[in-house]
Order: structure tokens, then sequence, then C-alpha cells
């Protein structure tokens, strides 16, 4: 025990406070006097353990019912300022809003409200280079009409008869008291008489919201972006939850993806293989790289271009365009064709002897794109 002062004055509450109103009037003075936003501030540091002190006592059931009947002297320095507990700023907002945290919500204090999920279809170059969009999101915010609390305007939320406020009733059971939601008012201590015909008392209405959305380039079908409180509307003060973008792309005609890989295939024929020549193969983005095909290329040799990829995602550069090469073999020959190649395949060496002067190595032709 650190203070002398009254701990109810302390959190400025009435005596007979619910456990929310403790809890937000905590956090109000939590968020106020936090030593990160008050640096080097002695005053904002003793009002920030002040009320860290007031709030571990008035927060606990057992301990604010010693408090109530004797005061300082019924914690018998139980109480008072634990600096390990309150060190992270996280910790206190995850433990006041009630991040996954289902003690909050069964009390009725601040809650997170809960997460959007989008799925988001894009066409192959929009994920290739990128895009910006805008979507529409159908999501729970506060009743304008009643401010979200769910009384018709002109009138207010009462204090709930069955628990007087506190959101909890007592009761007996054997030696043990026992607390428990109250069922009237789930945990809120207030109750609404006359509900709000905008909302029918939920206090929440569904709005269409129009985001703009910046996709960057690289993304993949199951990419995710996560979008920092877009999400539903968080209830008794507590933060919005986050939306959720999960992208997925649609096939293209010439082009497949490995990551930051694109792949195609292009036929070529037989004599062009033999020969050699320069064919053209178009860009994802529009556009054409010349490729030169140098003579006696075999069917399935892949030449690969570097930078004519997909943008790493979150990184530098793009990666590699990887072309196969696909020899087409003719067909619907007529009779004198025929002649032509059969005499070709005459003068030809076996295909054993030809295999045996291709070097296995190089298979992979690298050409900088
Ligand atoms: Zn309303
Ligand atoms: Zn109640």
């Amino acid at each position: 025990m650190t203070t002398t002062r009254d701990y109810y004055e302390i959190l400025g509450v009435a005596r007979n406070a619910s456990d929310a109103e403790i809890k937000s009037a905590y956090r109000r003075l939590a968020l106020k006097h936090h030593p990160d936003r008050n640096q080097g501030n002695k005053e904002a540091e003793e009002k920030f353990k002040e009320a860290a002190e007031a709030y571990s006592v008035l927060c606990d059931a057992q301990k604010r019912q010693r408090y109530d009947a004797y005061g300082h002297a019924g914690l018998g320095g139980a109480a008072g300022f634990d600096p390990t507990i309150f060190s992270d700023f996280g910790d206190i907002l995850g433990d006041l809003f009630g991040f996954g945290d289902a003690f909050g919500r069964r009390r009725g204090g601040p809650r997170r409200g809960a997460d959007l999920r989008y799925n988001l279809e894009l066409r192959f170059e929009e994920a290739v280079f990128g895009t910006e969009t805008h979507i529409q999101i159908p999501r729970a915010e506060p009743c304008p009409a009643c401010q979200g609390n769910g009384a018709a305007p002109g009138t207010s939320p009462t204090t709930c008869a069955s628990c007087g406020g506190r959101g909890q009733v007592t009761f007996q059971q054997g030696f043990f008291s026992v607390a428990r939601t109250c069922g009237r008012c789930h945990g809120t201590g207030r109750v609404v008489t006359t509900p709000c015909k905008d909302c029918s008392g939920d206090g929440h209405v569904t709005v269409e919201r129009k985001l703009q959305i910046k996709i960057p380039g690289g993304v993949d079908t199951g990419s995710q972006l996560r979008i920092s409180g877009e999400g539903e509307a968080g209830g008794a003060g507590g933060p919005p939850g986050d939306l959720y973008v999960v992208v997925r792309v649609e096939e293209h005609p010439f082009f497949q993806r490995e990551g930051a890989a694109l792949l195609c295939e292009v036929p070529i024929g037989f004599a062009q293989a033999a020969l050699g020549t320069t064919i053209e193969v178009p860009n994802v983005g529009g556009g054409k790289t010349k490729l030169a095909i140098p003579e006696g290329t075999q069917g399935g040799t892949v030449f690969r271009v570097r930078g004519q990829g997909v943008p790493h995602l979150g990184g530098r550069g793009r990666g590699d365009l990887h072309v196969t090469v696909r020899v087409v073999v003719p067909t619907k020959l007529t009779a004198e064709q025929r002649k032509m190649i059969d005499q070709l395949g005459k003068s030809l060496p076996s295909p054993e002897e030809q295999e045996k002067d291709r070097s296995f190595l190089g298979k992979v032709k690298d050409i900088l794109g």
C-alpha cells in the first residue's frame, strides 16, 4: 500500500460503481498517465501508480469488500502497486479491452469487435503488379440515433434493478458466496426500457462501408492483407476488430505462377528448332520479349529470362520468366512433304548418335532480360 487516498476518489467513481464503471475509469486514467506517454513526468507516474493500486483493489470482489468495510487497514498491506504487473502497456490494453478474453465479455466490460473476412478476386495482372480497388464492407457500427446505447432518443438506459447496476448477482452456496453475471442486464448493469427504433435496442446498425485498399504487387491466391481497425465495432468502448482481405487470383490463359517465377510454354516448328530462330514471348504486363532460340534446340528446353517474372512480395526486384520450348511435329503432310522428310531422315545420323554429340550440361539457358 503506497497511497492513503480513497480508492474511489482516485478513480473518480461512486462507491456503488459497477465493475464496468471501475474498469473504464481505470482505463481512462491509465491511458492518460501512462509513463510511455509522460516520459520523465513524476506527477503522472504517481497518478498512474495510484490508479493501478486503486484498480487492483476495486476490481477484486474480496479486496473491495474488505476495503469497503475497513478502509486501507482492511487490506493489511496486501494491495500496493506491483510494477511488474503493469509494466507493459500492451498488457494493460489487452487486459482492459478484453482481447481474446472471455472474462471481460462475461462481465460486460469493453470488448474488441469481431474480425471480418473479405474475399477479393483479382485478375492475374493485378496480382502481379498490384492495384488499388474499392471494396464494400457491410459491418456493424454503433447506432447513430442512440449513440450505441440502445435506448430510444430522449431516454437513457436505467440502472438494472436485479443487480443494482453491478452487473453481477451474488448468492449463497453453502459457506461460499458465489457471484455470477446478472441475467437481466447481461453484466452491463444497465437495462433499456424504451428500445431505439433504428436498431431495435441492439445499439448497432449495419452500414455499408466503402474502403479504398491498395494491393501490393506479388500477392497470390491465399495472400491475406490485414487492415487494422476496419472490422466490427467493439462493445462498451472496446476497439474495433480487423479486416482481413483474402486474395484469390484468376488463372491466366498463357502464364502460370510459382511464387515469383512466371512460367509459360511456347511452341516452335521442328525446322526452327533444328536451324535456330528468334521468337517473341508476350510479357505479362503487355509488350514482348525477343528470345533467340539457338540451332539444335530440343523440345522441353527451358529458357530463363531474368527479371521478367513476378515482383517479390514485400521485397525487391522481380522473379524470372521461364519459357519452355515445345517442338511441334508436323501432321497432315502432303505426299510431297512426306517424301522430303523421308529423304531428310535417311540422310541424318541415328538419334542415338546425335544424342552422343549433345551436351547434357546447360539444358537451362540463361538470358539476361
Ligand atoms: Zn439505436
Ligand atoms: Zn443486472
